[in-house]
Parts: C-alpha cells; sequence; structure tokens
C-alpha cells in the first residue's frame, strides 16, 4: 500500500494549491475523483481578482495572495494576472450596501453615473445613482495557475492520482488509510480538500461535519450586437449582487448571482434563473438580450459565516480541513495553501492571529 506523509482529498484549486505548498517538505498524494483536476467550481469560476471582496478575513487573504499572483514562485510562461478592473452600481434604496463596500477598502474610487458610463457604455445612466471603481481588479488565467501548481508539486515528488473516488477512510490512532476505486492509500495526515463534498468525506471518515453549503452560481455567455468592443471594459455589476457581466473572448459573461442551496453534485443551471437574471442585467443596460452560446454552473460553498475553515479538526487526529472558500477559493488560494503548510508544518504562520482564529475550525465546536 503507498505511504505517503500527507493525503490530499480533492485536485480543485485548493487541493493542488496545497500539494504544491507542502511538496517541497514532505511526500504527498492528491486523490481526485474525476479523470482530471480541477472539473468542479475551480474549472467554472469568473475568473476575477477582486482584492476588496469579501469580510475582513478574505481581504486580508486576498491582500496576501496578491504578490505571488503577480509574481508567482511557479512554472508558468505567461502572467496569471491580467487588467481588467470592476465597477460596481447602486441604486438608491443600495447606498447602505454601497457605504458599507468602502469600509477597511484598498484602491477604491467614487465614480458618477457619468463616468461609470464612460467605462461601460451600455449602462443606463438613470438606473443608478453612484459607482465605485476597483481599478486593481484582475482576471486570473485559472487553467494556467492551477496547471502551476500541479507542475510545481509534482516536480518535487507528489502524486496526483485521478479518477480515484474516496469511498472509505479509517484511523488507526497513527495512519489514515484511505479506499478509492483507483487503490488504497496511507498517510499520518489527511487533507479534506473536497470542495462541497467536503462534509461527505467528514461523515466517511467518522468526523463531525462543519455545516458545508453548496450554493450555485450560474452563468451564460452572450454575443453583443454588431461586435460591440467590450473587450476594455471592467467586470461590472451591482453593488447587492444582483447581477454581474464580464467580457471573455469578445462576448459577455453575464451571471444573475445565483446562490440556490443545492446537493453536492455535477450542477447545471436553471433557465428559470438564467432568465431572471438576464432581465435583471436588461433593466440596468441597453444591450438587447440575444441568444446565449454557451451555458454553465458551479458550486460556491459556504460555512455558515461565509468564512473558510483552514485548520486541525479539533476532535479527530490528523484531519485537516481546507474547505469553504465560496466565491473566493482561487483568488485565495496562494494565501490558504500558505496557511495551511504552515499549520502543518509547524511553521509561523504570515497573517495576522486574529485571522487564524476565524478560519479556524474549531470555532464550530465551541
Ligand atoms: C460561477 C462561479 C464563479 C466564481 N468566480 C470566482 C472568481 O472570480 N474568483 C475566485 O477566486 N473564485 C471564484 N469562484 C469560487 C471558486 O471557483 C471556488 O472557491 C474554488 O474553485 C473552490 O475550489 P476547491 O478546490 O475547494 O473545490 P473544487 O474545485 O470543487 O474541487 C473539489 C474537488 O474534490 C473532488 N472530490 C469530491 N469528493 C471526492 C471524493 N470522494 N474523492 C476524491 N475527490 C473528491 C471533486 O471531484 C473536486 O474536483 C467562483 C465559483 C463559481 C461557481
Amino acid at each position: 500500500m503507498p505511504t505517503s506523509d500527507i493525503i490530499i482529498i480533492g485536485g480543485g484549486i485548493a487541493g493542488i494549491s496545497a500539494a504544491s505548498a507542502l511538496s517541497n517538505a514532505a511526500k504527498v498524494v492528491v486523490l481526485e475523483a474525476e479523470k482530471s483536476i480541477g472539473y468542479h467550481a475551480t474549472g467554472r469560476s469568473a475568473a476575477i481578482y477582486i482584492k476588496n471582496y469579501g469580510n475582513a478575513t478574505l481581504r486580508a487573504l486576498n491582500a496576501r495572495s496578491e504578490a505571488p499572483l503577480s509574481v508567482p514562485a511557479l512554472p508558468v510562461d505567461a502572467p496569471i494576472l491580467t487588467p481588467r478592473g470592476e465597477l460596481l452600481i447602486a441604486q438608491p434604496d443600495e447606498l447602505d450596501v454601497f457605504e458599507d463596500y468602502f469600509q477597511d477598502s484598498d484602491g477604491l474610487e467614487r465614480l458618477s453615473p457619468r463616468q461609470a458610463h464612460d467605462l461601460v457604455p451600455i449602462l443606463k445612466t438613470d438606473m443608478f445613482c453612484a459607482a465605485v471603481y476597483e481599478p486593481k481588479a484582475q482576471d486570473i488565467d485559472v487553467d494556467l495557475l492551477l496547471a502551476g501548481y500541479a507542475r510545481h508539486a509534482r516536480s518535487n515528488g507528489a502524486d496526483i492520482i485521478t479518477n480515484a473516488t474516496v469511498q472509505q477512510m479509517r484511523y488507526d490512532g497513527c495512519f489514515w488509510t484511505i479506499e478509492t476505486t483507483n487503490g488504497t492509500y496511507q498517510a499520518k495526515i489527511v487533507i479534506n480538500a473536497a470542495g462541497a463534498w467536503g462534509d461527505h468525506i467528514a461523515e466517511i471518515a467518522g468526523v463531525t461535519p462543519l455545516g458545508l453549503r453548496p450554493l450555485r452560481r450560474s452563468a451564460v455567455l452572450m454575443p453583443l450586437p454588431n461586435h460591440l468592443p467590450c473587450e476594455n471594459w471592467p467586470l461590472f455589476g451591482s453593488i447587492t449582487e444582483q447581477w454581474y457581466a464580464k467580457p471573455m473572448g469578445g462576448k459577455l459573461m453575464i451571471s444573475p448571482a445565483d446562490e440556490d442551496p443545492v446537493q453536492a453534485q455535477d450542477v447545471f443551471p436553471d433557465d428559470m434563473t438564467l432568465a431572471e437574471g438576464l432581465w435583471r442585467f436588461e433593466q440596468a443596460t441597453t444591450a438587447p438580450i440575444a441568444r446565449p452560446s454557451h451555458s454553465w454552473a458551479g458550486l460556491r460553498t459556504f460555512l455558515p459565516d461565509r468564512t473558510p475553515a483552514v485548520g486541525f479538526d479539533a476532535n479527530s487526529d490528523g484531519f485537516f480541513w481546507l474547505v469553504g472558500q465560496g466565491g473566493y477559493g482561487v483568488q485565495t488560494s496562494p494565501a490558504m495553501s500558505e496557511l495551511a503548510a504552515d499549520i502543518i508544518l509547524g511553521n509561523q504562520p504570515a497573517i495576522d492571529q486574529s485571522h487564524i482564529a476565524a478560519l479556524s475550525p474549531h470555532r464550530f465546536s465551541q
């Protein structure tokens, strides 16, 4: 039976970035159920880095991730981040949320409706009264980032085993033995990076689940009339996340910003949800709705306080949580994987102790 120091369950951005961060110091095996890595949430994201997105702990992780995403110490042959910008608009009844967005923020600019319209000429200026612009929001090349982490991990001797659905787990007081559809593996430490399936993995392991909630988020790709050049527009949307849109390959990706609770699964969009989201987009813009060329959905999986869990389980030895990344898992992957590695290897973490406490899975057992 192959024995390693650490087994990571899940070959999404969480598991593969953790493998990369740990592979210098430990023998790591990643077990992924699908035939390729990044098939679920990771492969379906909007691919944007927004420094001011999320609560204080997430913003600390975003800030910590900025440098490694900008100048990656990974084997990649192109930039991971490229300029995009983010523009959020607010109606009069959304001004409370709008003002809250500036709390503890970094690099935000207030724009008038006219200035916002200059950036995105399809916005109807009579449909909003305020706008905020984050010029340093950037597109993330998620495939390149994931491949960079995987290449780095493999070059340090990590094994990434696909078609390996974890089916049974047992702990003998020293080693975890993990039975999969592609062999049996053993390690002292197991990292649960199974995304929407994180609580399912806990149940298999006999560990108390944390209360993960997979929420579906959908998107379409829609052509614009007369090939309206949109490539340099920022991501734009409503401050209360009613909808958002982002240029992608000459078309617009439009999301209803839905958050429908569903079971962990290979998820598909719901037609009615898409139609309602496109209607909200249509109210705010002059762009006519055209037949989408493509639609998809993915799971953003949250814990009840919408903060991820990074750390050893309070009651089960050798069981490490790396879950609940919600809508932030790609952009926070450098900081989250660094923190996971620091805790496991006994190094002093770089982020503030208050954020480490906010991320600890122990907060659910107190
Ligand atoms: C529409 C959408 C837009 C988003 N936009 C952004 C964005 O712009 N920026 C950003 O930072 N984040 C964004 N996110 C969030 C981001 O995609 C997620 O936070 C991130 O991908 C989560 O990564 P993960 O590795 O935890 O999960 P996943 O990528 O889902 O990986 C978990 C893996 O575990 C595997 N697994 C599950 N059960 C088992 C088992 N029994 N055995 C073996 N393997 C198993 C699964 O097959 C899966 O590959 C978005 C998400 C969606 C859906």
